[in-house]
């Protein structure tokens, strides 16, 4: 470990690394043990340098973008944790809007609406990260992601004829069949977003900021900002003729509890940390929803939440 440790210390770039450090606060349910090593690089060449470093000595490593969708267990995460914070740069560029993948989704339709452009108001409020919304595909108030895409610009892993891995650039204009229902091409490959490029159409500030504000309004009404949580559990499947938190109340589960892990008052297919959860309180709760659900009336929800580091 020392040797890794003092190898990752002599790699060269801006950003800064913390080691054994504290993950909770960087996610919404804020729960969750330490990474081994947490990296916030400035730029796409810090980026490179830190997954050709964990390439070449065997570390993994995975991105953290808003971590809003995310578990982490206990035990928190081993190896190299790669936040893209400091990747936040918005501009215009050619007629589109660009985004650095760490900005706030939120903060991106806020810059929109402000510059009278019309199409990402749907997503204002929600949390998380440009990156993270363009990977899970986010959708919400009859609007996704994917349907104002122009372009996704990532690194990919490419490997040499000497075993080397090298980062590549690579830009993806989504066609058809690329993204659907909480899916992205991304999903299935090892990459990092950089940048996801809008394609918007004029619309009238105010009129936006007017629609913007109603969907906060109405997530706040739905407790999205009362406790921490990660939004829906599980994905809704339509085969099973009912919303996820339609299914799982008719089994009358709200607001059943493990540990300070609770199925929200407010809206069944939420989580929340009422005061003092455990990850291992969480997902307990998620396997107790998903096996009761399957059990009771043969649905096998997918959940949606994604548990990362290290579980039993
Ligand atoms: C209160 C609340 C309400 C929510 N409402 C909605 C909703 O209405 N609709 C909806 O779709 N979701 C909703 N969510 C879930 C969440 O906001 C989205 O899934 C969001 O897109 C996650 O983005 P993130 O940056 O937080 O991703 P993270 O949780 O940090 O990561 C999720 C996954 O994406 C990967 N990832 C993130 N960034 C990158 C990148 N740059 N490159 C490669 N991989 C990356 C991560 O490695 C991880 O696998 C809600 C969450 C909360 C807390």
């Amino acid at each position: 470990v020392d040797t890794i440790l003092h190898s990752i210390k002599n790699i060269n770039i801006r950003g800064n690394l913390r080691f054994d450090a504290p993950l909770a606060d960087l996610t919404t349910f804020r729960v969750g043990g330490p990474a081994d090593i947490l990296a916030h690089p400035e730029d796409e060449a810090d980026v490179t340098a830190l997954i050709e470093w964990a390439r070449a000595t065997s570390i993994p490593w995975m991105i953290l973008g808003g971590g809003a969708n995310i578990l982490v267990s206990d035990r928190g995460i081993r190896g190299l944790v790669i936040s893209t914070a400091r990747l936040n740069r918005i501009r215009l560029e050619d007629g589109l809007l660009v985004a650095g993948s760490g900005s706030a989704i939120s903060n991106l339709s806020a810059r929109a609406a402000d510059m009278g452009l019309a199409g990402l108001d749907f997503i204002y409020s929600m949390p998380g990260s440009t990156g993270g919304a363009v990977w899970m595909n986010a959708r919400c108030y009859g609007g996704e992601i994917s349907e104002v895409l122009a372009w996704v610009d990532y690194l990919d892993e490419e490997i040499g004829e000497d075993g080397t891995v090298r980062m590549v650039r690579r830009r993806l204009a989504p066609g058809s069949g690329d993204f659907s229902y909480k899916i992205s091409p991304f999903q299935n490959r090892r990459c990092i977003i950089l940048d996801s490029a809008y394609r918007l159409e004029p619309g009238d500030g105010r009129e936006l900021w007017k629609t913007m504000r109603e969907h906060e309004a109405d997530r706040k009404s739905k407790g999205h900002f009362a406790l921490p949580c990660a939004g829906s559990v599980f994905k809704n499947n339509r085969d099973f003729g009912a919303p996820s938190g339609k299914i799982i109340d008719s089994l009358g589960m709200r607001g059943m509890a493990i540990g300070g892990a609770k199925i929200s008052d407010s809206h069944a297919n939420i989580i929340v940390n009422a005061g003092g959860a455990r990850a291992k309180d969480i997902s307990q709760l998620i396997d107790l929803i998903r096996r009761r659900v399957l059990d009771e009336l043969g649905y096998d929800l997918e959940p949606e939440v994604l548990r990362v580091g290290e579980w039993n």
